[in-house]
């Protein structure tokens, strides 16, 4: 059996995405992330890698999903060369965007991520006050999320994703949630890096 696909760069029927779309996808710029091990990123968060996250973030759409779950993995390996992670995992959203969008992309991303290393995915991470994080108070926005990691991950040598890195914040309090329960090693991997001169101020 057959399914269309379209790309989620210029809506052409065939491939997602389509060869043209990924030889357009700008060159991140390069982000450090504290606590983490390694920090791969796939491509800057505009133009045709903006519309692959809204692909994936709004839509749902499973093929972009899979093809930048491969591209995580790949890059990561690509990195580290032999020393490789034993689960993949994620920071979880806030319980406001999933039941919005009735998915967390960033797990779609690590169990795609996971199935491209070979690994199981692994839910490490606990989201706390998340309630705080969907208000607009300067006070939420400043103190960022906040996350704890569970026992089960007490000698995991990690690979942690997201969608989307900006300024960083997240991913480093998920790494050092991480790395208080135990975790061996986390590397860090994000499909699209959004520049600080898009971030409003306060964010
Ligand atoms: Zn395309």
């Amino acid at each position: 059996m057959l399914f269309e696909v379209r790309c989620p760069g210029c809506g052409q029927l065939g491939w997602c995405p389509c060869a043209a779309c990924v030889e357009a996808l700008e060159a991140p710029e390069p982000a450090s992330v504290p606590g983490a091990d390694s920090v791969a990123l796939l491509f800057s968060h505009s133009g045709v890698g903006r519309e692959f996250i809204h692909a994936l973030k709004y839509r749902g759409e499973r093929a972009i999903a899979r093809w930048l779950g491969d591209s995580l993995a790949l890059t990561h390996l690509g990195l580290i060369a032999m020393e490789s992670v034993d689960t993949v995992t994620w920071a979880p959203t806030t319980a406001a965007h999933r039941r919005s969008r009735g998915f967390d992309q960033a797990e779609t991303l690590a169990r795609a991520a996971a199935k491209a290393l070979q690994v199981r995915p692994a839910r490490l991470l606990r989201r706390i006050g998340s309630a705080a994080q969907s208000g607009t108070g300067r006070s939420a926005r400043l103190s960022g999320p906040r996350f704890s990691g569970r026992s089960s991950a007490v000698g995991r040598r990690v690979l942690l994703v997201d969608d989307v890195l900006t300024t960083g914040a997240t991913l480093a309090a998920a790494a050092a949630a991480l790395e208080g329960a135990g975790a061996a090693a986390v590397h860090v991997a994000a499909c699209a890096r959004r520049g600080r001169d898009r971030v409003p101020a306060g964010a």
